[in-house]
């Protein structure tokens, strides 16, 4: 088996009602997210990255299309499907009455994993949460809600684990922990699937990355290619005279006529130097007035990828 999960024509429309117009949230989403990856969904807020969690978690029905995990499909409530991932929604899911211990107790009982092979102490402590194994959950702070749900996510040690926004507004000291289990817990052959709005995120964590804007899956590459992609820059040179055209020389950027005397050249800095963009100026026999630029950020990237 080559993929983990598998995703083919998925769609998703949310089912309006008297006050409001029903919602379409996936488009035809194809997703083929190898086995021992650790793979991004990124896309702004809105996109549709937690429907088609839910959808994975069985918390959402598709409207139409085909989803397998680990090779099950997930229709009719398939319990190998299930018992093969394990979800860390956007929300807070667990009971706050009772103990963290209690919950992935609880947990690892519902997927029928017997008494002896539970892992609960193991996980509390991955997620540093020992000394609050017999605590109230209600009385946790936010960072230490939010590691019981990996670690409750953990509890039936599912080959798959996914991760709804797991750093959406915690704190730096959480944000590396969590990327440090990530890792981890993916070196040990657990794949693992996260959505972020956040182009850092994924830059650090991911092997492949998928942007889904409106529903829709715009880009879905290795992160190298996708990063060479998006790692543009663009350069605003202010020439010393006008022009009309830009000169044969700059033909060979990236290169368009903005304003009277300004010069607009898009260029990776992996591959081109600036200062060959500088002599070609000089050779066109103008003077540079002032130059600015702009490092490309998710924005961009958005209007750059759904320009096309
Ligand atoms: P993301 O997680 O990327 O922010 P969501 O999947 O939560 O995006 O939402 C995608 C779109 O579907 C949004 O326009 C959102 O308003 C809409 N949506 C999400 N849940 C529901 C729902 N239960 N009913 C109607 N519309 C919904
Ligand atoms: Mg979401």
């Amino acid at each position: 088996m080559k993929n983990a999960i598998e995703i083919k024509k998925l769609n998703k429309t949310y089912a309006g009602s008297k006050k409001q117009e029903p919602k379409v949230a996936l488009k035809d989403i194809d997703l083929a997210i190898p086995r021992g990856s650790i793979f991004g969904l990124l896309g702004p807020n809105g996109a549709g990255k937690s429907t088609l969690i839910n959808i994975l978690a069985g918390l959402v029905i598709k409207t139409s299309g085909d989803v397998r995990i680990w090779n099950e499909c997930i229709d009719g409530n398939n319990r190998n499907a299930k018992s093969a991932i394990g979800i860390v929604p956007q929300e807070i899911n667990f009971d706050p009455f009772f103990t963290p211990f209690q919950i992935l107790e609880i947990q690892a009982g519902l997927y029928g994993v017997p008494k002896k092979e539970r892992l609960t102490m193991e996980l509390l402590k991955m997620v540093d949460l020992e000394d609050k194994a017999n605590a109230h959950s209600r009385a946790l702070s936010g960072g230490m809600k939010r590691r019981l749900m990996v670690a409750k996510a953990l509890a039936h040690s599912p080959p798959i684990l996914v991760l709804d926004e797991p750093t959406a507004g915690v704190d730096v000291e959480l944000r590396q922990m969590l990327w440090q289990n990530v890792r981890r817990l993916n070196k040990e052959g657990v794949t693992v699937v996260l959505t972020t709005h956040y182009l850092e995120e994924a830059e650090e964590l991911c092997d492949q990355i998928a942007i889904i804007d409106r529903g829709e899956i715009v880009a879905n590459e290795d992160k190298e290619t996708l990063l060479s992609r998006i790692n543009n820059k663009e350069v605003r040179f202010r020439l010393d005279k006008e022009f009309d055209e830009v000169p044969k020389v700059l033909q060979k950027f990236d290169a368009e006529k903005e304003g009277k005397r300004t010069l607009l050249i898009r260029y990776s800095p992996a591959e081109q130097e600036i200062s060959e963009i500088i002599d070609a100026i000089k050779k066109a026999k103008f003077k540079i007035s002032d130059i600015s630029t702009d490092e490309s950020d998710l924005e961009d990237v958005f209007l750059q990828i759904t320009r096309h």
